[in-house]
């Protein structure tokens, strides 16, 4: 699943530039029984089976060594579950300035407790609904803390106005033809007045969010004295990307 995923478009060339290096370990070589297990029965009863500690305590020690140390060295170990804390955008931004990050894909009924109390310093969860396994939610976090990275996208300035920066939705985009099946371009666009461009971006912005995501704008409301705000006033009131 990994290969294909770190072969294809931006993370191969980010990985080739050194932008970021990536590393995939299979728990199966940190066992020492014949079959490789890593899962056994819960204690207490219960469907399922679970991940046992042995073989990810002994991955964690070889494969992270001091610079493991929980919460030291800016190393985080994130565990993916269903139970962890949503994932956002701002935890990607977080997390893309730690150096070093590991992630632990869970399967069947998930991880032994002690394993997460002792080495794992983040519990994320990518959505409310169950999974397989944890690779395509690592998958997730991995591709949107790689574009985080500064070097990883071609231009830094297409992640400072897009969804979720400013706690608003991206603005409505269009590209050639100008008519497409009688379905034109909004005019104001192929206009090259600036000033007016911006102002209809934020607008639309700030409609499409009203309308889908009212409660990004009273976070951004509520952040308002600690967010930056960006541009000129356009007279709308109240959310600080205005
Ligand atoms: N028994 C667990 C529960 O009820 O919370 C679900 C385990 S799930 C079948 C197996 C693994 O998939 C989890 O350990 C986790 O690594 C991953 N997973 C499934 N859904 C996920 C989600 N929404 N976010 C993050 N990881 C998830």
């Amino acid at each position: 699943m990994f290969d294909s995923f770190f072969s294809h478009s931006i993370l191969k060339r980010a990985i080739e530039k050194k932008k970021i290096s990536v590393g995939v370990h299979n728990l199966r070589d940190f066992t020492h029984d014949r079959h490789k297990t890593c899962d056994d029965k819960p204690f207490g009863g219960g469907p399922g089976m679970l991940m046992k500690p042995e073989p990810i305590f002994e991955a964690y020690d070889k494969l992270f060594g001091k610079k493991a140390k929980k919460r030291a060295s800016g190393f985080r170990f994130i565990y993916m579950t269903p139970q962890g804390a949503p994932f956002m955008q701002s935890t990607a931004r977080k997390l893309s300035k730690a150096r070093h990050l590991a992630v632990l894909c869970g399967h069947y009924e998930g991880v032994d407790q002690r394993v997460i109390d002792k080495l794992v310093t983040d519990e994320i969860s990518i959505g409310d609904y169950v999974l397989t396994g944890g690779e395509i939610p690592a998958m997730v976090v991995v591709d949107a803390v790689a574009r985080l990275v500064p070097g990883v996208l071609g231009r830094e300035e297409s992640k400072e106005f897009e969804s979720f920066c400013r706690n608003l939705l991206e603005y409505p985009q269009y590209t050639r033809p100008s008519i497409y099946r009688g379905l034109k371009v909004p005019s104001i666009l192929l206009s090259g007045h600036h000033k007016e461009i911006e102002l209809w971006r934020r607008e639309a912005a700030l409609k499409i969010t009203k309308k889908r995501r009212p409660e990004l704008l009273r976070k951004g409301e509520r952040n308002a004295s600690g967010d930056q705000a960006v541009g000129a006033g356009t007279g709308q009131k109240g959310h600080p990307g205005f």
